[in-house]
């Protein structure tokens, strides 16, 4: 197909409605929590035969991220393709066409959804489903100068970024006297569950498996500083949880800066809000979340958390037959707040979109959505972690540490990828071991070795 052509979608015919009418169309964009559950209810609804419909997903990536594991990937916890599973393989059994590609245009008047390459594609019904980015808020360097995590390329260039200053580290240290230029400094900005999680991994890192593969490094030259702009750790958690998540990173050498915030940030250290300075070649930016860009396409004004305004079935306010999904949509709770962007908002969010479509297929309305709390979880670091349950149920430590571990092999999509995380997860506990320690140099991919010297290969250019 010319990367011009539209793809016409004759007028929707919902609920195998007769009359031989074709199925409407429905594009689901991004293939994240919310996309790859919506496909699947999607597919649900129509093998019950409730639902008659065609089902395109376009997603930039060629893979679903399960981002609550990246910053194991980040601390050489586990593999890139243990947190990244192919999108083909992973619908291979459901019936939906799916296009990589960057959705950069959305006429909502017309249908049609524009992509990078200039193909357009017309719909019945769009699903934006396109998650979130690295909020930044301004601050001075840190979208110059820190790490994002959000995608397993973050991750794994921030795996990169870590083992080779302790690599410099090292062979500082051979060269001469160990200087303070904040190779060994590690700062995390932002006191929710990935700052902990990353923190106690990092701290677990170090303390485990550094300490044996540098044996000549001072490791206590390691400094792992954790800024909070509120009074407390894992926000949104029980002061007792907050507390336990402060106590199990001070324990493990982390330190912990509440009450402040990073000011700026250079490529070697880090202004703080009080004015102090921390040498720092690495900052890691675990403070904000924000929209994907594709909410600007749709010509709203954003609502809060610059998120995409729904209404009470998750329909882009003042747009007909598009949805807002997940992350990205301004989903409001019971009590008038913005619900958090986490994985079982986005997973209910396209379970009630599945609905909506079905009920209107057969002329019946939808009960307004509503989110059921499933509760939250943080790990501190090895065999430690809180959680908290619907129903006042808390746990702390190793049963909360096994539950959490539980839970996300649940939550991860796809059997292999599941053994593997298992594996790997058994084989680091006993062996006190960090195995997917790779530095994967872009360069060497980008550039080729010749006799005539390096050569740019002009794929990379
Ligand atoms: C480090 C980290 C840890 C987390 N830990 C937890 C946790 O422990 N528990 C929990 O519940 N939640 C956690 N979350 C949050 C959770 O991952 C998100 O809430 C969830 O991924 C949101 O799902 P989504 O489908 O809205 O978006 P995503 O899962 O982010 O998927 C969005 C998809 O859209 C695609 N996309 C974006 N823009 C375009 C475009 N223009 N064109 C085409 N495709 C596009 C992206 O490639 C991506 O595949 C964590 C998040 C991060 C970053």
């Amino acid at each position: 197909m010319s990367a011009d052509t539209t793809i016409t979608t004759p007028p929707v015919g919902e609920g195998g409605g007769g009359g031989g009418a074709s199925p409407a169309h429905v594009i689901i964009v991004g293939g994240g929590f919310a996309g790859l559950a919506l496909v699947r209810r999607l597919a649900k609804a129509r093998r019950r035969g409730r639902l008659d419909v065609r089902v395109t997903l376009i997603d930039r990536r060629n893979h679903h991220t399960f981002q609550p594991l990246l910053y194991q990937v980040a601390t050489a916890g586990l593999q890139t393709q243990d947190v990244g599973i192919s999108l083909r393989a992973i619908l291979r059994h459901q019936d939906v066409e799916i296009r990589l590609g960057e959705v950069t245009g959305v006429d909502t008047v017309g249908h049609v959804v524009t992509l990078a390459d200039g193909a357009r594609l017309s719909y019945d019904h769009l699903v934006i489903a396109a998650g979130a980015i690295t909020e930044d808020f301004g601050v001075p360097g840190v979208a110059e100068h820190a790490f994002g995590l959000k995608s397993l390329a973050e991750a794994t260039m921030l795996r990169n970024q870590v083992l080779r200053r302790f690599e410099e580290a090292s062979r500082a240290l051979a060269d001469g006297p160990a200087d303070e230029d904040g190779t060994l400094s590690f700062v995390i900005a932002g006191g929710g569950p990935t700052g902990v999680e990353l923190a106690g991994a990092l701290a677990e890192l170090v303390d485990l498996v550094v300490r044996r593969d540098h044996p000549s490094l001072d490791i206590d030259r390691v400094r792992i500083v954790l800024v909070e702009a509120r009074d407390a750790l894992l926000g949104g958690f029980s002061a007792r949880s907050s507390r336990a998540a402060l106590d199990g990173l001070q324990e493990r050498g982390v330190d912990v800066r509440l009450e402040v915030g990073i000011a700026s940030v250079t490529a070697d250290h880090v202004t703080l809000t009080d004015g102090e300075t921390i040498p720092a070649r690495l900052v890691i930016w675990a403070a904000g979340v924000g929209a994907s860009p594709i909410a600007t396409l749709l010509g709203v004004t954003l609502g809060r958390g610059r998120r995409i305004p729904v209404d009470e079935h998750l329909r882009v306010v003042g747009i007909d037959d598009v949805f807002a999904v997940g992350d990205i949509a301004a989903s409001e709770g019971a009590d008038g707040q913005l619900l958090p962007q986490v994985a079982p908002v986005a997973i209910q969010h396209a379970g009630h979109v599945a609905q909506v479509l079905a009920d209107a297929a057969k002329g019946r309305t939808t009960p307004a959505f509503r989110y059921r709390d499933k509760g939250s979880m943080a790990t501190i670091g090895r065999a430690s972690a809180v959680a908290e349950l619907p129903g006042g149920l808390r746990m702390r430590g190793t049963i909360a540490w096994l539950a959490w571990l539980v839970l996300h092999l649940l939550m991860l999509a796809g059997f292999r990828n599941r053994v593997s995380v298992l594996l790997s997860w058994i084989w680091n506990y006993l062996r006190h071991d960090h195995s997917a320690r790779l530095i994967l140099d872009q360069r060497e991919a980008t550039t080729a070795e010749t006799s005539r010297g390096p050569v740019t290969r002009s794929w990379a250019a």
